[in-house]
């Protein structure tokens, strides 16, 4: 099938073609025909699936004929979760419809100066990507009106609800017009997301691309299981020894995403961290930076990093595995996109196993365990006589090593030896036994996300 087939106009073919896509991916075929025959649609697709393509294209193209955007008028309004989302939906739209010179399309959110956005909607737009905070404050400004809206695209609605966005969105669907078209486009379809959907779309069609398995299927993904004192530095030899250059890391507070980047750097690996309370050009900048190589590791708590649309990317590390099961797939989903292989190691401690445990049961397939040599957590009591006695000094111990766990650590080179733990600034691993963070680090991360609402 190609594009072509599905009904799409000239101008938006050639613009597709531009992008090099030869088919449309699974939600597109199922998505393009849908939007372009006026149907309300419900989607489950997550990042990486293609589906900004799959509302944009048809949204565009039940643009292209109508009546022009009027003074202060929005004929479709996009709403993202997060600020970076809504500039590569952005960005998206402006590729998609480079070919439509007559639609206007703009990108609105929060954390940057409002007036600029006020002077943009003055003339109208046929397109307004948007953050919801920042939508209702231009609205109170009477910046735009929404008399002509046509269309209503709600993406990553799931993230909505997650980020506390429920009132927001209530607020935006009263200033609507009734008569109009929806799409919602969600990783997941939870009891909540269907409530929201009975208030938002009419005899809606439902597609579901199933993206989970496929997504968990392309990626390799492995489980380094580790002393949580000692996961900086595990880090830090690992994409030394692995040689990593472009690895998206997952911390799960704003606090430890921050410490970790420290340590990375202080290792000689460059690294930034990228969260909620960063300002939104440090966002960009560090995005930027990733992109093209002169950042190695991003860190990243889960919202801030959802969105982020960097192409093939190779690499993921889970430093802190995600308190809430989904949100792992979400992470891998970052790699091995658009048919690349990617990998995933997750850096797990005692105490994480059973959030581990949890992830394995919504993936429903075990998660390969491999040891790094001289990073093996201490022994407990279930395991028995795999290994020689846990307290060794640092560094002391003989390279060989006894029982059925020889496996190499290290996928590539096995067997290879390796020095103590080391913190990642080189020095030996600290001793200090931090306290746990548990709940209060989760709170802690959606405060990041909070942060970054438009
Ligand atoms: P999305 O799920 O919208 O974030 O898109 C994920 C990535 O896939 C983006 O980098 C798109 O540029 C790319 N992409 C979208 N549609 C296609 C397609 N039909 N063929 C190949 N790549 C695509």
């Amino acid at each position: 099938m190609d594009f072509a087939s599905l009904g799409l106009i000239d101008p938006l073919l050639r613009a597709v073609a531009e992008q090099g896509y030869d088919r449309p991916s699974p939600i597109q075929a199922q998505a393009i025909p849908a939007v372009l025959g006026g149907s309300d649609v419900m989607a489950a697709a997550q990042t990486g699936t293609g589906k900004t393509a799959g509302f944009t294209l048809p949204l565009l193209q039940r643009l292209e004929p109508g009546k022009p955007a009027a003074s202060r008028q929005v004929r479709a309004l996009v709403l993202t979760p997060t600020r970076e989302l809504a500039a590569q939906v952005g960005e998206s739209v402006a590729e998609y419809g480079k070919y439509l010179p007559a639609l206007r399309s703009a990108v609105v959110f929060g954390g940057v100066n409002i007036n600029p956005q006020i002077n943009r909607l003055r003339g109208g737009v046929d397109v307004l990507v948007a953050t919801p905070g920042r939508l209702l404050d231009l609205y109170q400004q009477k910046a735009m009106s929404f008399d002509q809206l046509e269309i209503l695209v709600l993406d990553e609605a799931d993230r909505m609800l997650d980020m506390g966005f429920i009132h927001d969105i209530r607020k935006v669907l009263r200033l609507l017009p009734k008569q109009r078209q929806t799409l919602m486009f969600s990783a997941t379809f939870s009891n909540e997301i269907r409530t929201l959907a009975k208030t938002l779309v009419r005899s809606p069609k439902e597609i579901d691309i199933s993206p989970r398995n496929s997504t968990a299927e392309r990626v390799r993904q492995w489980v380094v299981t580790v002393d949580k004192r000692h996961k900086a530095a595990l880090l830090t030899h690992l994409i030394g020894e692995q040689q990593w250059f472009q690895v998206l890391v997952f911390t799960r507070t704003k606090h430890g995403a921050n410490r970790l980047a420290k340590q990375l750097e202080s290792a000689g690996i460059e690294a930034v961290a990228i969260h909620g309370n960063k300002s939104q050009n440090a966002r960009t900048r560090a995005l930027a930076g990733f992109k093209s190589g002169d950042v190695r590791a991003l860190v990243a708590t889960d919202i801030a990093a959802r969105g982020l649309d960097i192409d093939q990317l190779p690499q993921v590390v889970n430093f802190d595995l995600p308190n809430v099961a989904e949100d792992y797939v979400h992470r891998i989903g970052r790699t091995g996109r658009a048919g690349a292989d990617g990998e995933a190691v997750s850096l797990v401690s005692g105490e994480d196993q059973k959030l581990l445990k949890g992830i394995e049961r919504l993936i429903k397939q075990p998660i390969e365990r491999r040891q790094v040599d001289n990073f093996e957590p201490p022994a407990v009591a279930d395991i028995p006589d795999e290994r020689e006695p846990r307290s060794r000094p640092n560094g002391s111990r003989s390279g060989s090593r006894s029982g059925p766990r020889s496996d190499s650590a290290s996928p590539n080179k096995g067997g290879q030896r390796r020095s103590a733990p080391r913190g990642a600034d080189g020095k030996p691993a600290p001793r200090r036994r931090r306290r746990s963070g548990g709940g209060g680090g989760q709170r802690s991360g959606n405060g990041g996300n909070r942060a970054s609402r438009g």
